[in-house]
């Protein structure tokens, strides 16, 4: 099996942990670099991004982060996640950091405000492309969405209606993997069984 970790300085830890381990993985925790050094993937969760920034900074992650991924470790982020892997951030605080793994602009809270968070049933390539597969439960809270990609960057969802109809909220670049939404809250394990034969491959 392959070991993965989930970043455990803040955010939606367990829910990420159930998931990866109902998709076949071992996990562990991870809040310090002794334990990024062990795990094959590391899964970055929902949270705030810009604690989440601060507290990487605290927990001396950064560096060993930033190597860990410019090696190639595969990496899967959800919301604030996936705006900290991205290299580009917009509506962010000027003193945030980010990891600059994946070559997109993001914008933060795009979506709006706390209480226009929403759920909607969406395409993802990969998952619910192939036959007899149910669309996928895509739960966003006050998630961002990628506003541009780069020419190596794979768009795997869109909202499919809707005010934001078309925006971009699933991407792959190579073993760097992000979405807007939250699938460790529905029970759908898919997303994370396609982070888990991501690392197998790797
Ligand atoms: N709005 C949060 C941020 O800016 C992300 C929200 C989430 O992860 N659910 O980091």
């Amino acid at each position: 099996k392959p070991l993965i970790g989930v970043l455990a300085l803040q955010g939606d830890v367990r829910e990420h942990t159930e998931g990866l381990i109902a998709a076949g993985a071992d996990v562990v925790a991870v809040r310090r670099a002794s334990e990024l050094d062990r795990v094959d993937g590391l899964v970055i969760p929902g949270g705030e991004s810009t604690t989440m920034s601060k507290l990487l900074g605290v927990f001396d992650l950064y560096d060993p982060l930033v190597a860990r991924l410019g090696d190639g470790m595969p990496a899967y982020g959800s919301c604030a996640g996936m705006i900290m892997l991205a290299s580009n951030i917009l509506d962010t605080r000027a003193d945030a950091r980010h990891l600059d793994a994946l070559d997109v602009t993001v914008r933060r809270n795009a979506f709006g405000r706390q209480v226009e968070s929403f759920e909607t049933d969406l395409e993802f390539a990969g998952i619910t492309d192939v036959p007899g597969a149910a669309p996928m439960r895509a739960v966003f809270i006050r998630a961002p969405w990628v506003e541009s990609v780069g020419d190596d960057v794979q768009v795997l969802a869109t909202v499919p209606s809707g005010p934001a109809a078309g925006r971009v909220v699933a991407v792959r670049q190579a073993n760097v993997l992000a979405t807007s939404f939250h699938p460790e809250v529905t029970g759908d394990h898919r997303v994370h069984r396609y982070f888990v034969d991501l690392v197998r491959a790797a």
